[in-house]
């Protein structure tokens, strides 16, 4: 059982590059405090793909955890988990978690989603049942989930787009975003339960834990700086816990993903936490550090592991190569991990051409180990005031192994 008087959120700013606009903080939630800048490991259907909950916030200090809205809304359900008493106990995870808001994968679907005013109607992946999300309904089935950190629903155009369409699209989105932001004022005014009893069910939008939640607004505007700039003035009346910068990563060139960040980073307010949405590549992590980011999310760690994609120390390991046949050698030299402590590159491509489940095990436990300990050297970097000089390091290191 939590205990019902946890703190509110707030973010702590404790030490800032004095070259560039990189910072170390601490965002305090009701499941713990979270060192930043941080780097969250992607739990798509409540589960980080090939690793247990315990390896995750034991072994690898994994302090939160992203899960995605719409998988988790169309199975199990967002009611179903809220019965199960929300998304921490129901998966067993003990540390915070952020929640997308669905939006980015209802956009992916294409040609399977209509969108409108009030919101977008969409058909499952799953079975082509129709659903709809609104700015409100997406509150609600993160409310059931009992997200710590819960996302606005916001339009994530594709790449590329008119300046027109990305101003029309940029502007609901905000409309969407004071919506979603008044209906989670409300709900989360209303006096909270702190357990279910037998029997009992939540109402819409009620979080089956009591516990504080954070809302936060997407800044979009497609790749172009005015509109990023004049969609994060208009969110700075929500007043919210944080922001996160949406629309990256859908398919722009690295550079303008830089440049969108960089557009806002002087506007969005310094004293919240600012959240730049799947990204990046070991080497862009720094990168979005150094342009004020402080989380970020990606699926690359766990899904390149699966892949035969390993990030090392020294650069990429692609672990079907022949050369790794008979290399006795750790994965990676320098790393703590598991199976780096364990286990050498001759076994892991043996399980790899295997086709072993034990593969995307020890592969993901690296890849995630590997974020987080780059994470750990920019904070570092950044509390020593030798940020710029990690930085000039990351940008001459070789992207694969020689
Ligand atoms: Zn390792």
């Amino acid at each position: 059982m939590l205990p019902s008087n946890l703190p509110p959120f707030s973010f702590e700013v404790v030490a800032e590059c004095a070259h560039t606009r990189a910072r170390a903080g601490l965002l305090h939630t009701p499941h713990g405090t979270i060192e930043t800048p941080v780097f969250m490991p992607v739990g798509t259907q409540a589960t980080v793909k090939g690793l247990t909950q315990r390896a995750l916030a034991q072994d690898l200090g994994v302090q939160i955890l992203l899960a995605n809205t719409y998988h988790l809304y169309l199975r199990p359900g967002h009611e179903l988990i809220g019965r199960m008493g929300g998304l921490h106990r129901f998966m067993s995870w003990p540390n915070a978690i952020l929640t997308d808001s669905g939006g980015f994968q209802v956009f992916s679907l294409r040609g399977l989603r209509k969108i409108d005013e009030q919101g977008v109607v969409f058909q499952s992946h799953l079975n082509g049942d129709q659903h709809r999300f609104t700015p409100e309904s997406t509150v609600d089935v993160q409310l059931a989930l009992a997200s710590d950190i819960l996302m606005v629903l916001d339009e994530c155009p594709e790449y590329p787009v008119s300046h027109e369409y990305a101003r029309q699209s940029m502007h609901r989105t905000v409309r969407w975003a004071r919506r979603a932001n008044e209906h989670f004022r409300r709900r989360t005014a209303e006096s909270p339960p702190q357990s279910l009893g037998p029997g009992q069910s939540l109402r819409p939008g009620q979080s089956p834990t009591g516990t504080a939640h954070a809302l936060f607004p997407i800044v979009q505007g497609g790749l172009f700086a005015d509109l990023r700039r004049e969609c994060a003035n208009a969110l700075l009346d929500l007043d919210t816990d944080g922001y996160a910068i949406g629309g990256l990563s859908v398919g722009e060139p690295r550079p303008l993903s830089l440049e969108a960040v960089e557009a806002t980073e002087g506007i969005l307010p310094r004293s919240k936490p600012r959240y730049a949405m799947g990204v990046g590549m070991p080497a862009e992590l720094p990168e979005y550090v150094a342009r004020g980011v402080d989380m970020m999310d990606c699926v690359l760690p766990s899904r390149n592991a699966r892949n035969g994609c390993l990030f090392t120390s020294g650069g990429r390991v692609i672990i079907k190569h022949t050369r790794y046949k008979d290399d006795p050698r750790p994965l990676d030299e320098k790393c703590q991990c598991y199976t780096c402590a364990s286990y050498s590159r001759a076994y892991l491509r043996h399980l790899f051409q295997s086709g072993e489940i034990l593969y995307a095990v020890l592969a993901t436990w690296h890849n995630v180990r590997r974020y987080l300990d780059i994470m750990r050297e920019i904070r570092h970097a950044i509390v020593s005031g030798s940020f710029p000089e990690y930085l000039r390091y990351v940008r001459s290191a070789p992207v694969d192994v020689e």
